[in-house]
């Protein structure tokens, strides 16, 4: 069950209070939720009163019984106090942690996005972390003059599987993993030196975990 409260967001532009909903959980088998993560609109404060936009993070638990997937998203943790499911997670990670679930802490909306994607895909979140880490390196070897703020595995409109290379802000380069079978091909030559997924309690898989499992391997 999807749980959620009322808070009252006063507008940066024009001052006027209104109600906005905060979703405290979501279950990810509902679908018009789980599209809600995706597109960003469950962040997306809209003031009634002047249809000014603002991106509101707030503290999320995303989980999908079926996929045994549970996302902790800490965004916008301790603004304005914790929220009610901050305390309780807080209180219970401990219990919760001994669960037989995939376990993840993610710190921002893109990051929450691309493990709903990755994971609906049936993918594992550490090989793509991986991949990610490999072309970093390449691309600062071979353009030095390409700054790159982030990496993102997406989902394309026809279902490509897609890795999207972000600079200043904007999408600069993309590839098609599928093309190239870059993710079966780094299935077959990572995959056997990881646990299994259910088995490994690593709540952070990010970029760092990626470069520091690289650089253990011999
Ligand atoms: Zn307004």
């Amino acid at each position: 069950m999807s749980e959620k409260h009322r808070e009252t967001i006063v507008c940066p532009g024009c001052g006027a209070e209104s109600s906005f909903t905060v979703y405290d959980s979501v279950d990810g088998s509902n679908v018009y939720l789980k599209e809600k993560v995706l597109d960003g609109s469950l962040f997306t404060f809209t003031c009634p009163s002047c249809g000014r936009k603002e991106q509101i993070s707030y503290y999320m638990l995303y989980y999908d019984s079926g996929k045994r997937l549970m996302l902790s998203f800490l965004g916008g943790l301790d603004a304005g106090g914790p929220s009610p499911a901050a305390v309780f997670f807080r209180e219970h990670g401990e219990l919760l942690g001994q669960l037989d679930y995939i376990q993840r802490i993610v710190n921002d909306q893109n990051s929450l996005r691309e493990k709903v994607m990755i994971f609906e895909r049936g993918w594992d979140d550490r090989i793509v972390e991986v991949i990610k880490v490999t072309y970093q390196k390449k691309i600062a070897e071979e353009h030095p003059e390409l700054k790159l703020d982030a990496i993102f595995y997406a989902q394309g409109k026809n279902k490509e599987d897609l890795l999207l290379f972000y600079s200043g802000g904007k999408v600069a380069a993309a590839i098609d993993l599928k093309q190239n079978d870059l993710y079966r091909r780094a299935v077959e030559l990572y995959g056997p030196e990881l646990p299994p997924l259910l088995a490994d309690k690593t709540q952070g898989i990010d970029g760092a975990w990626a470069v520091a499992f690289l650089n253990k391997r011999p």
